[in-house]
């Protein structure tokens, strides 16, 4: 299924999840939001769409390195003697010349979510935390893997239990669960536009729904 069939599920189990818990107006964005980032979450693996779009941009992080850059071998050509001076303009080219070619989709998703685990950590935010380290996880599986499964559903729904205790708004934990529910369900073999089905079951059963 398309991510724009997904993020339009999310959104429709969000608003309904609003009415049902009588959410006032700001809870209910709030829902819907995260209903439709829920509905998108399980292809934040590797070549998956939504992991496509939260990356951070890859131009921006290649100017801020090498920004990086430029200031560390100013420094260490005015600053630095010896080898310490050598060392630093080494380590200063690479900043500006590597990234370019290093850095790849699958890294950029990887990187995000080291920054999120970082602001996380920083702010004690611990669904944060858990989100990032999930979306670091996520970028080293393969598509339709564990994100796919029992498994994806039950880590993501502890990180939206830990977001519900944290914000005190109910709901949270109903959208979020039942948003990435409708991802996997959505994404199932008997339903007549998917070619490929999810092995919901792994690695307790290998077949294919
Ligand atoms: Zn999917």
């Amino acid at each position: 299924m398309k991510g724009a069939s997904h993020a339009v599920t999310g959104t429709a189990i969000g608003l309904g999840t609003a009415v049902l818990y009588d959410a006032a107006p700001a809870a209910t964005g709030l829902l819907i939001l995260l209903g439709s980032v829920s509905a998108l979450a399980p292809d934040l693996d590797t070549n998956g769409r939504l992991s496509n779009r939260i990356s951070l941009h890859r131009k921006w992080l290649w100017y801020t390195l090498a920004s990086i850059g430029v200031l560390l071998g100013t420094y260490s050509l005015v600053m630095l003697q010896g080898v310490w001076m050598v060392a630093g303009i080494a380590v200063a080219l690479s900043l500006i010349i590597a990234p370019r070619f290093l850095i790849k989709q699958r890294f950029m998703v990887m990187l995000s979510g080291g920054v999120l685990t970082g602001i996380g950590w920083f702010y004690s935010e611990d669904w944060l935390l858990y989100f990032g380290l999930f979306t670091i996880i996520c970028s080293f599986l393969p598509h339709r893997g564990l994100t796919h499964t029992w498994i994806g559903l039950a880590v993501f729904a502890f990180i939206a239990w830990e977001l519900e205790k944290s914000l005190m708004i109910n709901g949270i934990l109903t959208v979020c669960t039942l948003g990435y529910l409708s991802h996997i369900l959505l994404d199932m073999k008997m339903l007549p536009f998917n070619k490929k089905g999810v092995k919901l079951l792994q690695p307790l059963m290998n077949k294919e729904f």
